[in-house]
């Protein structure tokens, strides 16, 4: 049995930046569970805290400090430790009474939430990665900067939620980001491997479609939709989930995203010559692709654009905000190749970061999308019912458009409405579709809304 996480209305540990045992109502670990640098539990009381917790639903967040290094190289081993000491003390600060925080590593910690909702994870990534923009790293004349990344799983604390969760950190490669675990990243690198091949074969073989999911208005009128891949893998149809990760790290995300930009054009060509209302269609582009010096999206656009004769605004671009300011302040040049091309930009995952209201701000961003994992526990008590009222609400204020995504139920709609959404995308107004369904059910409609039950 280890000591429980502090208990609900304990006082929070010291905000100012030091840690201080005599007022942190943490429970005390025995020694050799306990880091000596920062009075938290160790790796080893974090296993005892999850065996003990078997049977209950939780959250685990990893959080790696990605800068240490430099701060150790630049300011000294001392600086390094009173550093350490600092984000200590900021994420005790930052964390719940009843959530258990722990030193993992080196420059790893750990928390553990006690109920497995995404949404409420999230919202603690981001308030972690918030604080850790907010504070002055370094000392008096040498300032550092200092981000980390946070890899989360949710589940059963039976499982294995460490790994899980470190699994999930290594695929948060960029500052300031944060990934939810999925099946896919603990495949074998001589699966990824045939997996990459069999996707290259598919490719070449014409095995990949594009669906397409409404975006609509409150009432069911379609304003737009998302292109969205399937793999048909030797008659199994698997969806990005189960391949994007590995497609990414093979790089065959250019060619993918080639495909995917060609067939989009070429569709909306034939629904423009139909003479069909005109709808953007938006193409997810992943982070990887803007990496690198062979990185090339603004001008595969331009010559999409430029082949099907379209106009920037039949498309739509749906980027990550870590892909449009990879560090604060800096835009990618290939984001900038795409600004000046006018293809409408989107900002996907909206809510799973937290640099993105710098980048809103600082960018042509011209919709922002809500993430599903805001959406999904939305109810009037839920803490993302705030977040996304604040979203709804700055998005307004800067004249951007907001949709939100994976609205499946009527409650979660109403509430948006309510907080100001105009745009939803999800089941209950309708599921991906291919095109000749798309064409059918939401293009040719005499114009009746298509939404409520789909
Ligand atoms: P995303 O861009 O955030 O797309 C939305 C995802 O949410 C889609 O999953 C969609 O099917 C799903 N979704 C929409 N409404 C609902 C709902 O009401 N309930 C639930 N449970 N899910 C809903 P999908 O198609 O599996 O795509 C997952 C992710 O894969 C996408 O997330 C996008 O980031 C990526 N992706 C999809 N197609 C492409 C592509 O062509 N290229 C690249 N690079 N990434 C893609
Ligand atoms: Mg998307
Ligand atoms: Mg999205």
């Amino acid at each position: 049995m280890v000591p429980a996480a502090r208990q609900p209305g304990d006082p929070r540990g010291d905000a100012s930046g030091f840690a201080s045992p005599d007022v942190d109502p943490r429970p005390a670990f025995p020694s050799a569970q306990t880091d000596a640098l920062t009075g938290l539990p160790n790796r080893s009381a974090t296993r005892a805290y999850l065996t003990d917790q078997q049977g209950t639903e939780v959250s685990v967040l990893h959080i790696d400090l990605d800068s240490f290094r430099t701060v150790n190289d630049s300011l000294g081993h001392d600086e390094g430790d009173m550093t350490l000491t600092r984000v200590a003390a900021l994420l005790r600060d930052v964390t719940a009474p009843t959530e258990f925080l722990a030193r993992v590593g080196g420059d790893e910690f750990v928390v553990v939430r006690p109920d497995s909702s995404p949404s409420e994870a999230t919202a603690l990534a981001a308030a972690v990665l918030r604080r850790f923009a907010q504070e002055r790293w370094g000392s008096e004349g040498h300032s550092v900067q200092l981000s980390c990344r946070i890899g989360i799983t949710v589940g059963d604390a039976a499982d294995d939620l460490l790994r899980q969760a470190g699994t999930a950190l290594s695929f948060a490669r960029d500052r300031g980001s944060t990934r939810f675990y999925s099946p896919e990243m603990t495949r074998s690198a001589a699966e990824r491997s045939r997996l990459a091949s069999r996707f290259a074969a598919g490719l070449d073989a014409g095995a990949l479609e594009l669906l397409y999911q409404p975006q609509c208005t409150d009432t069911g009128r379609l304003v737009g939709a998302e292109a969205l891949v399937r793999w048909n893998d030797g008659g199994t149809v698997l969806t990005p989930g189960d391949f994007i990760a590995t497609v990414e790290e093979s790089r065959l995300i250019d060619r993918l995203s080639d495909w995917t930009l060609d067939t989009v054009g070429a569709q909306q060509r034939r629904w423009k010559d139909a003479g069909l209302p005109p709808t953007p269609i938006a193409v997810n582009l992943s982070p990887r692709q803007f990496s690198g010096l062979e990185a090339n999206v603004a001008a595969t656009v331009a010559g999409t654009l430029a082949r099907y004769g379209l106009a920037p605004t039949d498309l739509e671009l749906e980027l990550t905000e870590s892909t449009v300011m990879p560090n604060p302040g800096e835009v990618d040049p290939e984001v900038e190749g795409l600004i000046a091309l006018g293809v409408p930009l989107a900002l996907d995952d909206f809510g799973t970061g937290y640099s993105a209201l710098a980048s809103i701000t600082r960018l042509p961003i011209s919709k922002i999308k809500l993430d599903r994992s805001l959406i999904s526990d939305l109810s009037p008590d839920a803490r993302s019912r705030v977040l996304v009222e604040a979203a709804l609400w700055i998005a307004a204020r800067l004249g951007i458009q907001c949709v939100a995504e994976g609205v499946e139920t009527v409650l979660q709609r109403d509430i948006l409405v309510a907080a100001g959404c105009t745009i939803f995308q999800g089941y209950l107004f309708g599921r991906p579709v291919d095109a000749a369904e798309f064409e059918a059910r939401w293009l040719r409609s005499d114009g009746t809304p298509g939404g409520g039950t789909h």
